[in-house]
């Protein structure tokens, strides 16, 4: 069901009873658009009167519905919830994320066996060429060109083999990483939006764990 707002200046109202009395360092929720939950840095007036005279008017009365303070039960809450689900997502990407960099690991190393070298050769033969262009003037400048198109084309052709193998190598190990964490983001993902049902009040809040206009 879509969020039924009142005026702007009701919703500025009940924005305003909401935060009365509360102080700086108050945790609060979709404060900003994109940020779910941050502790207030201003005053919630400072907040309110910016929201009324620098967001475009259509945005106004929805961000002023939203913005609302987090009680500290709720915030314990919110954060058990959500650490759980972190901790949880982490135990299945760390040994993940370890099998990946075991795999491609000396892949890496093989590859930048090959291009360090190659590397060095391009910017040996380019630093020259450069030094010369920077002495003397027009046909210098065709010259250096030329040099440094010669060293890229030969930079490639060395490490062009290297970086095709060391694809091969990391191409299914990240394709294995994505396949078992895959679930484990999802979930994670899941609960950290209904989540958001703990530290928000507003039943038909439009929030799709990214921002508050969709
Ligand atoms: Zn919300």
């Amino acid at each position: 069901m879509p969020i039924k707002l009142k005026s702007i200046k009701a919703e500025a109202e009940a924005c305003r009873k909401a935060w009365k009395g509360l102080e700086v360092g108050t945790d609060s929720v979709h404060n900003h658009h994109e940020v779910l939950t941050e502790k207030l840095t201003s005053s919630a007036t400072d907040r309110i009167n910016y929201i009324l005279t620098d967001k475009p008017l259509p945005e106004q009365a929805l961000r002023l519905r939203l913005f609302r303070p987090v009680t500290r039960q709720a915030w314990a809450k919110y954060q058990k919830v959500t650490r759980q689900a972190w901790a949880k997502y982490q135990k299945v990407t760390g040994p993940a994320w370890a099998k990946y960099q075991k795999v491609t690991g000396p892949a890496w190393a093989k590859y930048q066996k090959v291009t360090g070298p190659a590397l060095a050769e391009y910017q040996k033969v380019t630093g020259q060429a450069r030094a010369e262009y920077q002495k003397v003037t027009g046909q210098a400048r065709a010259e250096y060109q030329k040099v440094t198109r010669q060293a890229w084309a030969k930079y490639q052709k060395v490490t062009g083999p290297a970086l095709a193998e060391y694809q091969k190598v990391t191409g299914p190990a990240r394709a294995e990483y994505q396949k078992v964490t895959g679930p484990a983001r999802a979930e994670y993902q899941k609960v950290t939006r209904q989540a958001h049902n703990i530290i928000c009040k507003e039943k038909n809040c439009p929030w799709d764990g990214k921002t508050i206009f969709v």
